[in-house]
């Protein structure tokens, strides 16, 4: 008889984010996390920065009109598992990628909603912000770090992990979404994460998943490879407890063996 028929075995993971020419963050992040996870890995690349382990030098943001061409090239040959979404880089890009996925409505939608880079450059203008809060409906998982949950809040930065899941619930439930916080900006040797979703989606409103800090200034790129790993795994799991408690391990191990890499002056990046 016919048996019964495997998982697919790759997932066909779009990234649409930054490029990050070190290799460190951004779309080159991405691909490589999207590999160590069995994924097929895409990339539409919404601006190109100029970078290395020291910062951004510049930022350079092609016109809207081909980035949709990207898109539409990817979509109209091939079937898409999960999108994971990066920098944004302005107003004009996330209405694009609003229109692009509203047509096409992929499975599983991850958004890291990321701001601002941990060397103090800015990769989404200011006057994006709204517009960025406005996406969030749209995707299944949105991926702040605690800075960025304040600032899609419009409230100070949670100071401890109890303050940070009452922001979380209140995201959860304004977005419709489920919330990863993570509390990698916690002050101390904890570092938990939490699934949030208050409607029901989750085995429980909150799922917290334990943590230590690993000790290293190497770790550029986290939130990118962590986005990416979670996009891809969610698509054979259909479980995001289950993908988060996958990923996590892995996500240590790449920050535990950051310092053996020798990439770079400043912050290097994880071993994706
Ligand atoms: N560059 C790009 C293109 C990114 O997408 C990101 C983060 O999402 C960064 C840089 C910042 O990386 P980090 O804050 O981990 O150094």
């Amino acid at each position: 008889g016919i048996g019964a028929v495997p998982a697919r075995p790759h997932p066909r993971v779009l990234s649409i984010a930054g490029s990050d020419p070190s290799g460190g963050a951004g779309i080159q992040a991405d691909l490589k996390s999207i590999a160590a996870h069995g994924g097929y890995g895409m990339a539409a690349i919404t601006a190109l920065t100029a970078q290395n382990t020291l910062g951004v030098s510049a930022v350079h943001v092609p016109p809207v009109e081909f980035l949709r061409q990207q898109l539409d090239a990817i979509s109209s040959d091939i079937d898409i598992d999960a999108v994971k979404i990066g920098m944004l880089g302005d107003a004009a890009v996330i209405d694009e990628v609003r229109s692009w996925l509203e047509e096409v409505r992929p499975a599983v939608v991850v958004l890291d909603p990321v701001m601002v880079a941990t060397s103090g450059d800015r990769l989404l203008h200011e006057t994006a912000e709204a517009s960025l809060r406005s996406l969030l409906p749209l995707a299944d998982l949105i991926t702040p770090n605690l800075p960025e949950l304040a600032m899609l809040l419009g409230e100070p930065e949670a100071p401890d992990w109890a303050t940070a899941l009452d922001q979380g619930k209140r995201l959860a439930a304004e977005c419709g979404t489920t919330v990863l916080l993570k509390g990698g900006h916690l002050a101390g040797n904890d570092c938990p994460d939490a699934l949030v979703n208050t409607s029901g989606l989750l085995r429980q409103d909150v799922i917290e998943v334990p943590g230590t800090r690993v000790d290293t200034r190497n770790s550029h790129g986290t939130g990118c490879s962590l986005s990416s790993a979670l996009a891809t795994v969610q698509a054979r799991t259909d479980d995001w407890e289950a993908s988060l408690r996958e990923v996590k391990p892995w996500l240590l191990q790449a920050l535990a063996t950051a310092d053996g890499l020798k990439v770079g002056k400043g912050s290097g990046p994880v071993h994706h």
